[in-house]
């Protein structure tokens, strides 16, 4: 069975990745490889910020890897979190002065709770609640980038948490044609609409296409 290595050490991604990819690949991520040192995402693009991710962590390790750089565009705050979704409470602003940054000890969960906070906080009562979440996927091997692939799912973001599934700003986001969160939708309906899902068809073709 072919490897794929993903380059994240977000567990929900390579389970969402496992689960649209289906069983044709060993997948693995940077869970297995601690020795590994963080790359820094100093792009200002997810593209930018993914093939970093991709080239540098295939420079280091044997086989195929595939980076996901993904995040939520806010119309109403001018494309913000974008690429700093991840870190969003983390980045005080001139309007916020860092008040949701939380030097917290319980990770991820942890900072997800804060963007969120801090999201709804900028987003206060605007109408405008139009969003996307996007995603950039890069294929690399030996240090070069074999090929890249997006995908975008539009929605909107409430002005409260609903549900407990998903990770990120998932308890926010309604995607179109739903009224519930990501958060609240099955995990198997989040796998067919999301933008990983889309950036993930175009990885199956171009996978396909090669092996034919
Ligand atoms: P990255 O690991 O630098 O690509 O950061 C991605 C960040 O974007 C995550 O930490 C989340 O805050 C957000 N994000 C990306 N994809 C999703 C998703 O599917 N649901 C919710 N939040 C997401």
């Amino acid at each position: 069975m072919p490897r794929l290595i993903v380059a994240t050490g977000n567990s929900h991604k390579t389970d969402e990745i496992r689960a649209i990819l289906g069983a044709e690949y060993d997948i693995s991520d940077l869970g297995c490889y601690p020795e590994l040192p963080e790359v820094e995402e100093t792009g200002t693009t997810f593209r930018e910020n993914a093939a970093l991710k991709a080239t540098e962590i295939s420079s280091q390790v044997e086989g195929l890897v595939l980076s996901d750089d993904s995040g939520l565009e806010v119309d109403a705050l001018g494309g913000e979190p974008g690429v700093y979704s991840a870190r969003y409470a983390r980045m005080g602003d001139e309007q916020d002065h860092g008040r949701f940054y939380i030097d917290n000890t319980s990770g991820r969960a942890g900072d997800d709770a804060a963007n969120n906070t801090k999201l709804l906080w900028k987003l206060g009562d605007q109408q405008n609640r139009k969003a996307r979440f996007r995603c950039v996927m890069v294929l690399a091997q030996a240090g070069e980038t074999l090929a890249s692939f997006d995908g975008a799912v539009e929605g909107h973001i409430l002005n409260k948490h609903h549900g407990e599934g998903g990770f990120g700003y998932d308890p926010l986001f309604v995607p179109d044609g739903y009224d519930k969160t990501f958060a609240e939708l099955s995990s198997q309906i989040k796998n067919q609409l999301s933008h990983r899902a889309k950036a993930m068809e175009k990885v199956v073709a171009w996978l396909a296409d090669q092996s034919a």
